[in-house]
């Protein structure tokens, strides 16, 4: 005999047993009832019924048999927010700012205003500008507020037609204004940031973007690679083969190297928008100076186990995965990243998390608290 409980949907059965749950007024079987139903609406696939059961696990109002039981919930809050649900997104990056805040609130400040000083207590200058810088980086110290201006001139390049390249623009153009805010930088600096977009008809000194159609795919598996050392070609294969989207810096980044965005849709018309903006989001860091933060066997990544820096803890999800930019593109930028960028522009000297194919040394940034 059919039950009443498989008539429903996914959505109902999360809602019945949510309200069951909390609505149990001390009746254990009603409640575990109401978990039940919930646990079973998240093997349906309800992302929903997935927030909900990490929900309650982090905060300690349900229990699961784990060696880590924080990371355990943390994953599945990622893996919520990762499929769609706005509250699990909020919910993850609420939680690891919490426990950011938590480490970091307290420290000695190395000044009370005044111009950004980096850590050694010296003020940066910083003006990164000019024909051959298709990425500008400009720090002011105006009216107490240090304000660094990333200013770049955007060139899309496209060599099929899209069905609504305005729309794909715009979602380019919002990932990169993510990075605008406010930071706290080098011992407990403020850092505003602000990110400023144009579109000439510039010769020289753009950051391009190309979405990768079926043409350009293909045109870089064969002109692209052939161009390859052995390590890149099967690095653009295997970023072509999962549709994972790449930044290219020319050879080593530098203020001045060339800087290319390709982008990459699981959806043949690009209106992923939202997914476009994420990772538009995470291949400007990218352009920004910044490394991977993800661990990737075909990118000699080796990863960065929990543990080693305070910074990245705090947004630590699971033993080498982070809800950060630079690991996980949906995930927020932090004050480190920003630490980060400064310095690569300063350095003239991409800043890596983790030592990779080209033997970069580890940023400055990590290890120092922000
Ligand atoms: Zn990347």
């Amino acid at each position: 005999m059919e039950t009443i409980e498989e008539q429903l949907s996914p959505e109902e059965l999360r809602e019945l047993g949510i309200s069951y749950f909390r609505n149990s007024n001390g009746d254990e079987e009603i409640r575990r009832n109401g978990l039940r139903m919930l646990l079973r609406a998240k093997a349906m696939g309800d992302v929903e019924a997935t927030y909900l059961v990490a929900k309650l696990l982090l905060d300690g109002v349900i229990s699961y048999n784990s060696p880590d039981p924080e990371s355990f919930a943390l994953d599945m809050m990622c893996d919520a927010a990762n499929s769609g649900s706005l509250r699990a997104r909020a919910h993850l990056n609420a939680y690891c700012q919490w426990r950011y805040k938590k480490e970091f609130s307290g420290r000695p400040k190395v000044t009370e205003g005044g111009p950004l000083v980096d850590f050694s207590g010296k003020t940066i200058k910083l003006n990164r500008k000019g024909l051959f810088t298709p990425v500008d980086a400009v720090l002011t110290y105006e009216n107490g507020v240090n304000l660094l201006t990333i200013r770049t001139n955007l060139s899309f390049i496209y060599t099929d037609d899209i069905p609504s390249p305005e729309k794909f623009e715009a979602a380019v153009r919002r990932g990169l204004r993510l990075w605008e805010g406010m930071y706290t930088v080098f011992c407990g600096q403020k850092l505003k940031v602000k990110v400023e977009l144009t579109e000439e008809d510039n010769l020289y000194d753009n950051l391009y973007v190309i979405p990768v159609t079926d043409y350009m795919g293909k045109f870089l598996r064969t002109v692209g690679t052939a161009l390859a050392t052995r390590e890149r070609k099967a690095q653009i294969e295997e970023a072509l083969d999962h549709k994972r989207s790449f930044a290219s810096n020319g050879i080593k980044w530098t203020v001045n190297s060339r800087k290319v965005i390709y982008i990459q849709s699981e959806r043949e018309g690009f209106d992923d928008y939202d997914e476009l903006t994420a990772v538009a989001c995470h291949e400007f860091g990218h352009a920004l100076g910044l490394g991977d933060l993800y661990e990737s066997r075909v990118d000699s990544l080796p990863g960065v186990a929990k543990g080693t820096y305070a910074e990245l803890d705090s947004y630590a999800v699971t033993e080498k995965f982070y809800n950060l930019v630079m690991c996980d593109h949906h995930g927020p930028i932090s004050n480190n990243d920003l630490e980060m960028v400064i310095l690569a522009f300063l350095e003239n000297k991409m800043q890596h998390f983790q030592p990779g194919m080209i033997k970069g040394k580890i940023s400055k940034a990590l290890g120092r608290g922000n």
